[in-house]
């Protein structure tokens, strides 16, 4: 079931144009809290995996998964892929959104891939996360 779930959210191998990146100083301690303190997850942090090259769409912000243009997704591997410019502060990704992903899947074992639950509404964690981020000043 679990394997079904995710042939719907990622259909396709990226292949090599994917690249991670070690965080920049500080930033892996606020994304730590933000999972603490906003997504409410009894599991421990999920591997981000920041997406710095191939970012072919979107005016640069984007990469391409399955045919379509992408900012971020929870991969069928537990990792959160976030596409990251360079420069741009993390708070103005959609790490907090794929974040989101990976709790609900972590404490429901669901993916709310058209965003139509408590997750994604403006009070849910999807949106306080990336609120808390910037207030933090990432
Ligand atoms: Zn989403």
């Amino acid at each position: 079931m679990r394997w079904m779930l995710f042939a719907l959210v990622v259909g396709c191998d990226p292949g090599d144009d994917w690249m991670t990146a070690p965080d920049p100083d500080g930033e892996a301690e606020a994304i730590a809290l933000a999972w603490s303190e906003i997504y409410e997850t009894p599991g421990p942090l999920p591997e981000i995996a920041w997406v710095t090259e191939g970012l072919v769409c979107r005016d640069g912000r984007g990469y391409m998964l399955d045919g379509e243009c992408t900012l971020g997704h929870f991969g069928e591997d537990d990792v959160v892929y976030v596409a990251r410019p360079a420069g741009l502060r993390i708070s103005r990704t959609a790490l907090a959104h794929e974040l989101a992903h990976a709790a609900q899947w972590m404490r429901e074992g669901v993916i709310d891939m058209h965003h139509q639950g408590a997750y994604f509404t403006p009070q849910g964690p999807a949106n306080r996360g990336g609120i808390y981020l910037a207030s933090a000043g990432y």
